[in-house]
């Protein structure tokens, strides 16, 4: 058998030929999922053309009451070199379609050619339904040819996602899923993976901030036991905090002599803070370490005020 690509249906014969290598269960399935889908798609087509908004929770019954016009009930097949059926008009058929209309009480036999004719319904969209049934037979044929080389669908792939019923019965009668439902799985199979992936890098940022808050914090307590620590680790506010005895003096000098000249006038409360703040200018004098931010602190917050 020549077997092409999906873009023309397979012959009635290399069909005929397929269906031979099927299991009963398969065979079933196939039938049924011709039909079925040829019946949706008619009332599908219906629907969009009336303006009646699909939704997948309705079934064909409640869509047939939507649409409200002609509606397939089904197609009969006399197999191949037979017409056994007859059309209103008389011919003799291998395919009737079986049609009806609710609100009109009326059911007709017809050939695809009378379709239009007993049952008024637009040229246009006659031919938008039989463009969906030759999408329809170019999915079974995909189907057919995937089964024909014996291709399988591993449900165990796409655990973890939801999969949907009408799935799951086609692969319990042992066929296949098309290209295009696999991909929908793939895609929410995708979908779930970068969303679990977006997970793990927020857990993963959050982890890092946390981190970096707390060594901040530990910073921060530890600038106030050790005040000589932080601004010599701190290269931003080295220069700025570490000075010399010089520019102690030359930047303060006014200011000391000022407390220096009323002296007898501080507070008793702000005595020990001038103690400090000599305590500093001596140990600057001598070249020994000193903490200048609590030179600093001590002096503007009180003493300079006064
Ligand atoms: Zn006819």
């Amino acid at each position: 058998m020549n077997l092409r690509n999906f873009h023309t249906p397979l012959t009635e014969a290399e069909v005929d030929e397929i269906y031979q290598l099927f299991t009963p269960k398969q065979r079933q399935y196939m039938d049924a999922f011709t039909k079925r889908s040829k019946k949706s798609k008619w009332l599908e087509v219906l629907a969009l053309k009336k303006g009646i908004i699909v939704t997948e929770d309705m079934d064909t019954e409640q869509l047939a009451e939507a649409v409200d016009d002609w509606v397939l009930v089904e197609i009969l097949d006399g197999g191949r070199g037979n017409r056994p059926f007859r059309c209103e008009c008389g011919m003799s058929l291998r395919y009737q379609y079986i049609v009806t209309h609710k609100k009109q009480n009326k059911t007709y036999k017809l050939g695809e050619t009378c379709l239009e004719n007993y049952t008024h319904l637009t040229s246009e969209i006659i031919r938008d339904i039989r463009k969906g049934f030759h999408r329809i037979h170019l999915e079974r044929d995909e189907l057919l040819l995937k089964i024909y080389r014996g291709e399988k669908t591993d449900i165990k792939e796409f655990a973890g996602i939801e999969i949907p019923p009408s799935y799951l019965v086609q692969i319990e009668h042992d066929i296949p899923l098309l290209d295009k439902q696999l991909k929908k799985l793939h895609d929410q199979l995708h979908a779930k993976r970068m969303e679990e992936l977006q997970k793990q890098h927020q857990a993963e940022r959050e982890r890092l901030k946390e981190i970096f808050y707390q060594s901040r914090q530990h910073r921060v307590s530890k600038s106030y036991t050790a005040p000589y620590y932080s601004y010599h680790s701190s290269p931003k506010t080295h220069s700025h905090l570490c000075i010399s005895y010089e520019e102690l003096i030359e930047r303060h000098l006014n200011e000391l002599k000022q407390i220096r000249a009323k002296e007898e006038l501080i507070p008793a409360g702000l005595r020990k803070d001038w103690d400090i703040i000599q305590d500093i200018v001596r140990a600057a004098k001598r070249r020994e370490k000193f903490d200048y931010s609590r030179f600093k602190r001590t002096g503007n917050t009180k003493l300079y005020k006064n």
